[in-house]
């Protein structure tokens, strides 16, 4: 579920597509779809949020539901915003059921939900340089976005020993050459969660930062990058910026945030190249796990949950390897499409021919 003023059709209509491959490759019984509004959180009160999220809802119950569709969080839909949907879900089918994931602790939620898609993100970009004999230790890392798969995915570089060196949003990026250690991060975890600030006030913050209005990160040299922020926003020119500045390995936390022909420039590279439909794969995953656990009226201690998100991202990452290797390189979009595709169609021929 996405809120943005961008918000069309049409960009409804290429993440629910995405969307069907991606849970097809997390290997858990799962569909896919997409939805949202072209309704503008930012500059919003709680109380306005709240008054949105449940008018939405008091429509949207009718077609949702924990074996239908059960919505998850996006682009300016988090933790407040689900709270809201469920709620005023609860209210009007007085039931409590896994109808949406990434709910609070405290109603339904799993441990590691929210940090989900950013985390396997980093695992899956892991695996892709361990299968080439590399890590993620001591690795300078270029992120995107400063939203919930921004904060996350740079969150588990850092415990993973990697050095960030950016977050952005859409007013532009900040460039901190010390790296972003952990306690900048609550920093960062307050400013964007709790103020709903701006990243440029990381700069004003830490003094040897410094923001760039308007820009993207991608011209800043590293040896990893994680687009992480929104559809598009990495061009066939940043992609030979970043090919050309020696990057190893491109993770996309964002859905398709790679353009096209940067796609391929980086494959045609032979940079290890990480679509969304397997490196952002890790929220939907734990969304999954999350329904289990409602389903079972259970919940699973934090190590149980990021153990098995670990599992199922080596396993898609296994899946890409397997359909996508050949002459030494692993072609990850062409592993994450053919993988993704043939459990749908599998499971579409054995329903029968309509
Ligand atoms: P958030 O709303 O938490 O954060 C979005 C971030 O992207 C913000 O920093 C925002 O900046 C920035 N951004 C949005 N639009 C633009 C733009 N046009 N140009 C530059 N920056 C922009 O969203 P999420 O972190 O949840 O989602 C980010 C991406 O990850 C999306 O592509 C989403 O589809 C994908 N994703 C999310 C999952 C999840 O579990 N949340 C799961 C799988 C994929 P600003 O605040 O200025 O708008």
């Amino acid at each position: 579920m996405r809120f943005d003023p961008d918000v069309t059709l049409s960009v409804l209509k290429f993440l629910g597509f995405e969307q069907v491959f991606k849970n097809s490759l997390t290997g858990l019984p799962m569909g896919g779809a997409k939805g949202g509004a072209n309704f503008n959180p930012k500059g919003k009160s709680d109380r306005e949020v709240m008054r949105f999220c449940q008018s939405l809802m008091t429509e949207l119950h009718r077609h949702i539901g924990e074996d239908t569709d059960v919505p998850a969080g996006d682009i300016g839909v988090g933790g407040r915003e689900i709270s809201y949907l469920f709620g005023q879900y609860k209210r009007l089918e007085n039931r409590f059921v896994g109808s949406l994931t990434g709910k609070g602790l405290t109603f339904g939620g799993s441990l590691v939900r929210t940090e989900a898609t950013g985390y396997g993100c980093v695992y899956f970009c892991e695996n892709m340089l361990n299968h080439a004999g590399d890590s993620l230790q001591g690795k300078t890392c270029v992120v995107s976005g400063s939203g919930n798969v921004a904060i996350y995915t740079a969150e588990n570089a850092i415990e993973l020993g990697a050095k960030v060196v950016t977050l952005s949003d859409s007013s532009g990026f900040v460039h901190d050459p010390d790296g972003i250690d952990a306690e900048k991060l609550v920093f960062i975890k307050s400013l964007k969660e709790v103020d709903r600030g701006r990243i440029s006030e990381y700069a004003d913050h830490f003094s040897r930062a410094k923001f760039y209005a308007g820009q993207r990160p991608w011209s800043v040299s590293c040896e990893v990058a994680f687009p992480c922020a929104t559809q598009n926003e990495l061009s066939l020119d940043d992609a030979k910026t970043l090919i050309g500045n020696g990057v190893l390995a491109v993770a996309e936390g964002a859905n398709m945030p790679t353009e096209l022909a940067g796609a391929h420039a980086f494959v045609n590279s032979k940079v290890l190249f990480g679509p969304a439909k397997a490196a952002n794969a890790g929220g939907v995953a734990v969304s999954g796990l999350e329904q289990s656990q409602n389903a079972l009226r259970l919940s699973w201690p934090r190590e149980d949950v990021d153990t098995k998100l670990k599992s199922i991202m080596s396993d898609i990452h296994q899946k890409c390897v397997k359909h996508g290797q050949a002459n030494g390189y692993v072609n990850y979009v062409r592993g994450a499409n053919i993988a993704g595709f043939i459990k749908v169609a599998d499971a579409m021929l054995a329903y029968g021919v309509v």
